[in-house]
């Protein structure tokens, strides 16, 4: 087996190894020579959702190495399907994501392109660029918020887009992880579920800690239930692993600055995003709370949320307010009355 199939299960040349291979769910689940696939798709699944990555594999020169490659993606497919939840489906496509990109670094620009083109993205290369269609590139970079990606930012010329080699390899993650989230959940069999099911309790277990450990972290300084409407739409997107724009990070972090959330757990929300840069992320929090309280940024005014479409769902409370500030300082005092009644 090409080292190539057992990087990128994912890709067609992968899929009809696996097909050529003819091996039955049965085996996969129960014969020894698989044991090592199996814990791996476990660990696999399991980094997803702890680190938002999947566990470094072995140098793959062993053929039987590659095998429990391949197979241990197979495997995890099952086992994500198998639990149904739309989260760890988002979070695992972004984690063998991200593994793809860190892979397809070691690659050189001719095999990016032939990859590319497996993933269905016809490129050319010229010294510095990769040249694609621009159906292909708004199609692929849709999600990413970044200014970087947006058209008036890209070098355009009848009608092909141009990007450095590193934006290339960036839109390919994105093509990979709209791939593996789409394709997913599987339809499982009973049968197969119930064999997988000490694998299944473990990765519940998993997701249930990361659950509460969020719900906690967050909660042990302020209530979501007191955010308003929009607040509450981004934290929930970003849980989702939903891109943010750029305001809407903005917007965010200058809110939850302004309640006196602290910058780790401010950073913590966006781990989930697939754009995830701790660096970048970092210093962009930073900037927002600036060096003293007299100079951190205040979140826009409703005004401005609403012609940037994140004032969504709008309640009663919405009506008599004109920042999302003087809702949470109206929802905390009437929380606060509330509890002295009682
Ligand atoms: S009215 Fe203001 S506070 Fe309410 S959802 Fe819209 S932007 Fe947010």
């Amino acid at each position: 087996m090409e080292k190539k199939i057992a990087l990128y299960p994912f890709l067609p040349e992968s899929q009809n190894f696996v097909d050529e291979e003819d091996i039955g769910l049965v085996d996969l689940l129960e014969n020894p020579r698989f044991a090592s696939a199996r814990s791996r798709a476990r660990r696999r699944v399991k980094w997803s959702i702890e680190k938002g990555r999947i566990p470094p594999a072995e140098n793959l020169d062993k053929e039987l190495d590659r095998h429990s490659e391949l197979f241990s993606y197979i495997l995890s497919r099952l086992i994500v399907s198998c639990i149904k939840d739309d989260y760890l489906v988002k979070r695992y496509a972004l984690s063998e994501s991200k593994t793809f990109y860190s892979r397809i670094y070691r690659e050189t620009s001719l095999e990016v392109k032939e990859i590319a083109n497996s993933l269905g993205i016809e490129s050319a290369i010229t010294e510095q660029d990769f040249i694609v269609s621009l159906v292909d590139y708004l199609k692929s970079s849709s999600p990413l918020k970044e200014k970087s990606w947006k058209l008036v930012n890209r070098k355009i010329k009848s009608g092909k887009v141009f990007l450095t080699e590193k934006k290339f390899r960036r839109m390919l993650q994105e093509v990979v992880r709209k791939k593996i989230e789409e394709d997913l959940p599987l339809d499982v069999p009973d049968e197969v579920q119930s064999k997988l099911k000490y694998i299944l309790e473990d990765i519940m277990q998993t997701l249930e800690k990361r659950e509460s450990k969020f719900e906690l972290d967050f909660e042990g300084i302020v209530d979501k239930e007191l955010f308003p409407p929009c607040m509450n739409k981004i934290v929930s997107d970003a849980r989702a692993s939903r891109n943010l724009s750029h305001t809407e990070r903005f917007a965010i972090v200058s809110f939850l600055i302004n309640i006196n959330v602290g910058y780790n757990k401010i950073l913590d929300i966006f781990k989930s995003s697939p754009d995830f840069d701790d660096e970048r992320t970092s210093y962009q929090v930073k900037h927002i709370a600036g060096n003293h309280s007299e100079n951190k940024y205040k979140p826009p005014s409703c005004e401005t949320l609403k012609t940037y479409g994140i004032c969504v769902s709008p309640d009663w409370r919405c009506d008599r307010v004109s920042h999302p500030l003087g809702y949470y300082s109206w929802s905390l005092k009437s929380r606060k009355e509330n509890e002295n009644q009682d």
